[in-house]
């Protein structure tokens, strides 16, 4: 087993998310895929299999406590590396239109064959977030943003935000400095036309707390946004 899924399963329970069997069994080849791809490629530090089950595939899901992504709604997941949270999300709701955005080809490769392997389908780029968010196909387009683990929250605002169209809603999985970044990143929000909806704990197994801050799109986002990442860190907004 490459993954505790009854430690998932429970987890699942306690956020009020139920899980049908075709989608554990898509978990656990996941999982499968995983632990075979960290032998040649360092794709997760967590490995093992209550670890897989809590931090990596209960903390994704998590998402949904926060906002319940209907079928149907354009979804990007921006720096998604060996899949999170964009993979689980894609199980537990097979019919939304993902993107999963990696600026390391090797593992955009590994995503796609995921991907494949489970029978679902998702579009997975190999760029830069702030050059994706330039093309047309691609800026104001999605209803939903996702992104865990990438940058602090001002710098990834500017990733993020110029992905959204106008009402559409950025979910940024922080830990236990959320407010202390969502204050840095007051002003990056409103010069991006975006404001905080609500953060909300989620306290997952082993005293594993995540934070998910909700924002939303409230205006569209000027187009000299995102500049080059090097202006974004030196001078975040
Ligand atoms: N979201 C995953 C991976 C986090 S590691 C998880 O939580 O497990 C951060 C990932 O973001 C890396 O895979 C890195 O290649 C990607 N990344 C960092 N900056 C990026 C950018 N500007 N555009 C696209 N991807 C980026």
């Amino acid at each position: 087993m490459f993954f505790n899924s009854d430690l998932f399963l429970r987890e699942a329970e306690k956020m009020n998310i139920p899980v049908q069997p075709r989608q554990t069994e898509r978990f656990e080849i996941y999982a499968r895929m995983l632990a075979e791809k960290n032998k040649v490629m360092n794709v997760t530090a967590v490995t093992d299999p209550d670890g897989i089950a809590v931090k990596h595939f209960a903390d994704s899901i998590s998402i949904l406590t926060a906002a319940d992504i209907p079928q149907g709604a354009r979804v990007i997941d921006v720096g998604t590396g060996g899949g999170f949270p964009g993979i689980p999300l894609l199980i537990m709701r097979p019919g939304i239109n993902l993107t999963l955005l990696d600026s390391t080809a090797k593992k955009i490769d590994f995503v796609s064959e995921v991907v494949s392997s489970l029978g679902l389908t998702a579009e997975a780029v190999s760029a830069r977030a702030e050059e994706l968010a330039k093309e047309p196909g691609h800026r104001e387009k999605y209803d939903f943003c996702v992104s865990r683990a990438v940058a602090s929250l001002n710098v990834l605002s500017e990733l993020c935000l110029p992905f959204l169209r106008t009402g559409g809603i950025f979910i940024s999985m922080k830990g236990a400095k959320a407010s202390e970044e969502l204050d840095a990143a007051e002003g990056a929000l409103k010069a991006l036309g975006a404001e905080t909806e609500k953060t909300l704990d989620v306290k997952l197994g082993d005293g594993f707390e995540r934070k998910l801050i909700v924002i939303r799109k409230t205006g569209e986002t000027d187009s000299k946004f995102p500049r080059q990442y090097g202006q974004i860190l030196k001078r975040p907004l």
